[in-house]
């Protein structure tokens, strides 16, 4: 016998991937400068220089043993010193050490948190549009996901659909601030708003809920972006970080999970996703990243051509006449589609080397999100045929 619930997955192919094959196949034919690829979540821009002059120095000066040896089950500890004072240090949050859990990129730390804070059948809620692999993440971990549907007139919380789902049965909310892929960042009146809610029901069921925080996208905020630290408004929160996006580093699969002190039973929280990481096989991320990324920090890679790749595509879009929220960070942007049928409008985007993705599967129907982690030479090209399309098509 194989597993079924693997099997089965393998014929919900991600839409995402599916769209960057055919992107590819498509640059095959015509040259990959020509396809409009707003497909994929890859960060553009290099590393920065520090991390490289880092990574050499480790190589030429430390002990072999020590940069290519297992890591503690916990991490390495010196990392997360680095790590908790780093925090404390922007956020005013006061973690130490023994509240940080190195993991592989923000995928290992959701891995950690949801298993170490539901049981097997407890809901875990989380807000349209959503990251469409959390389905896996959360459903095959023993609890199940379900969607709060979306607030589009700002993409903040959609507070009275939220209190309804928020039953006895939910023991933890998984929210994405800055949002993919709405782009959206929530405000510190939302943070607040949630807490207060959150707070109140767990009150009235006698037991926690955990607010699992997952913040890839925390150093991609645009001017002038109110952009609070989650952590510092509930105190039972499970902060999942990945270094994938800021440093542009995520084939090297690093992050961690950074329990709130004031989280109930921090502590055994953290001990317990050791002792999960031997069930996931998630174990012991590379001694060599923890130690690397330890020693730049504070440093990100120039983040600086999102902003200027989302001004260039918003603009646009609403001369064109788009419904769309301007985005306050990450480098997506999520326009209404100009038909109901958003799988259908990307479909004929296709035709203009315009490589889009419909949101059906981010759970919200009728939209679609541009992924513009892309040269800023490649957006201004795409500028021209976006107008065609529209005009072709939609006049
Ligand atoms: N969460 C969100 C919202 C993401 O967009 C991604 C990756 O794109 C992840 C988690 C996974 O991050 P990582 O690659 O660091 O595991």
């Amino acid at each position: 016998m194989i597993a079924e619930k693997y099997k089965e997955m393998l014929n919900g192919k991600s839409v995402i991937r599916t769209l960057s094959e055919k992107a590819t196949a498509r640059g095959k034919e015509i040259g990959y400068e020509n396809v409009f690829d707003y497909s994929l979540g890859n960060p553009s821009v290099p590393v920065p220089q520090v991390f490289t002059d880092a990574m050499i120095k480790m190589l030429q000066e430390k002990n072999p043993m020590e940069l290519h040896g297992y890591s503690p089950t916990l991490g390495i500890p010196s990392v997360k010193e680095k790590i908790a004072a780093s925090l404390n240090r922007r956020f005013g949050v006061p973690y130490i050490k023994e509240d940080i859990f190195p993991t592989t990129g923000a995928a290992g730390a959701i891995a950690h948190a949801v298993r170490a804070v539901t049981m097997d059948g407890d809901e875990v809620l989380t807000f349209a549009p959503y990251f469409p692999e959390y389905n896996p993440y959360i459903n095959l971990s023993g609890a199940k996901l379900k969607i709060v549907p979306a607030d589009t007139d700002s993409f903040q919380i959609n507070f009275d659909a939220f209190e309804k789902l928020l039953t006895e049965k939910v023991a933890a909310v998984l929210i994405n601030t800055p949002n993919n892929p709405s782009g959206a960042v929530y405000s510190t009146e939302t943070i607040q708003k949630l807490a207060s809610v959150m707070s109140r029901k767990a009150e009235q069921f006698g037991h926690p809920i955990y607010l699992i925080s997952d913040e890839p996208y925390r150093e991609i905020v645009f001017a002038g972006v109110d952009a609070p630290y989650v952590a510092r408004y509930y105190a039972n929160t499970l902060t999942c970080y990945s270094f994938s996006k800021s440093l542009s580093l995520p084939g090297e699969r690093i992050g961690y999970v950074a329990v709130n002190p004031a989280c109930e039973n921090a502590e055994l929280i953290v001990q317990m996703c050791g002792q999960i990481s031997r069930g996931t096989g998630h174990n012991c991320p590379s001694s060599l990243m923890q130690l690397a990324v330890a020693e730049v920090i504070d440093s990100t890679a120039d983040l600086s051509v999102y902003e200027t790749n989302m001004n260039l595509l918003y603009t646009e879009l609403k001369e064109l006449g788009f419904s769309c929220v301007k985005p306050g960070g990450t480098f997506y942007i999520f326009p209404k589609a100009l038909e109901e049928d958003a799988a259908a409008f990307c479909e004929k985007a296709l035709k203009y080397d315009l490589v889009l993705v419909p949101a059906d599967s981010f759970g919200c129907p009728g939209y679609f999100r541009m992924a513009y982690c892309i040269d800023t030479e490649k957006v201004e090209r795409s500028l021209k045929a976006l107008r065609k399309f529209v005009k072709t098509e939609y006049r």
